[in-house]
């Protein structure tokens, strides 16, 4: 039995029914048919009204802007973000891993961001990347930096009478870029542990360091504290301050369950990935 279900056709009706019933979005349900589920069998029961989103037009496709940024709305799922160039690295191989192929086909990234679990795998490579978020109500739109939308495990900023309209990733240029996720398998298994990392070698030094952690807090860990510590650094000096980065990496994270090893995985991770940045004579992704 569902409260009351709403299957608007377009983003102005979406958008009416949220504001004034303040039914929740149901795009592909693979966490809401699955968190509400009865039973076998059984349809599930929700405690408010749904508002099922999937076949308004308006909330799917990936657009690449002129200021090199990418625009993907709310319904592109997985496999459409791992199979578009236009997605940077980090994104579309985290894409490339979440679930089976049918799940792959129908989860969304707007659902991916709106179940805010730590464990999620694409909120970690777009908070390396400052992705934002674009929200819509009847009221106007906002948009804000995906680090701050999600508050918490299970907890966004997502305000009653608005909807995710679309993912907005900033052109980011890096030299070397580093993507892991730790699970049983390599696919269709919950996130244990992710890392992405990427650097920016102009001239001879550092111009951009970024690394982000899924899994291992509450919400996916950046810690601009000890990215600043290789900022403007020569790359020759970088090796002798991976001690001081994976100690303020150490510090940043702060692992649930076991931590011990959350902590030592996310560190020899991430050493690898600068040891191997270091070493590396031209442009690449570290694997
Ligand atoms: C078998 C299985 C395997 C899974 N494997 C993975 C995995 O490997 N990696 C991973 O990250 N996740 C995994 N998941 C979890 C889930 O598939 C993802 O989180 C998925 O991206 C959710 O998308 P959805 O469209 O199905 O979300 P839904 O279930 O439709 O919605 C999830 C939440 O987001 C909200 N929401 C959805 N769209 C919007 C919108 N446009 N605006 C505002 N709020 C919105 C909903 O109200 C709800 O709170 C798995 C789930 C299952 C069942």
């Amino acid at each position: 039995m569902v409260e009351k279900c709403f299957i608007p056709t377009s983003l102005a009706e979406a958008l009416e029914i949220r504001k004034e019933t303040k039914a929740r979005p149901l795009a592909g349900g693979t966490d809401l048919m699955v968190q509400y589920k009865q039973g076998q069998g059984i349809t599930p029961v929700f405690p408010w009204p749904v508002m099922i989103i999937s076949s308004i037009g308006e909330l799917r496709g990936i657009e690449k802007g002129e200021d090199g940024s990418v625009l993907i709305r709310a319904l592109t799922t997985p496999y459409e973000i791992a199979n578009c160039q236009d997605v940077p690295y980090p994104v579309r191989e985290a894409a490339s891993r979440m679930g089976a192929v049918a799940l792959r086909n129908s989860a969304t990234i707007g659902g991916n961001i709106g179940n805010a679990s730590p464990k999620g795998d694409l909120p970690q490579p777009l908070i390396l990347l400052d992705a934002t978020v674009v929200l819509k109500s009847l009221d106007g739109d906002r948009e804000v930096l995906l680090d701050d939308f999600i508050l918490g495990s299970k907890k966004t900023d997502l305000r009653d009478d608005e909807i995710i309209y679309a993912v907005r990733i900033p052109k980011v240029e890096y030299t070397h870029v580093f993507y892991r996720k730790i699970g049983t398998r390599r696919a269709n298994a919950i996130s244990k542990l992710s890392l992405s990392c990427l650097i920016r070698v102009e001239d001879g030094a550092v111009t951009d360091f970024r690394a982000s952690s899924g899994a291992a807090g509450p919400k996916v860990i950046r810690s601009r504290e000890t990215e600043a510590i290789l900022k403007g650094r020569r790359l020759e000096d970088v090796k002798s301050l991976i001690p001081e980065v994976l100690d303020g990496w150490n510090r940043a994270i702060s692992p649930h369950a076991m931590p011990e090893y959350r902590r030592n995985t996310t560190r020899r991770m991430l050493e690898h990935f600068l040891l191997e940045s270091v070493s590396a004579s031209s442009e690449c992704i570290i694997h």
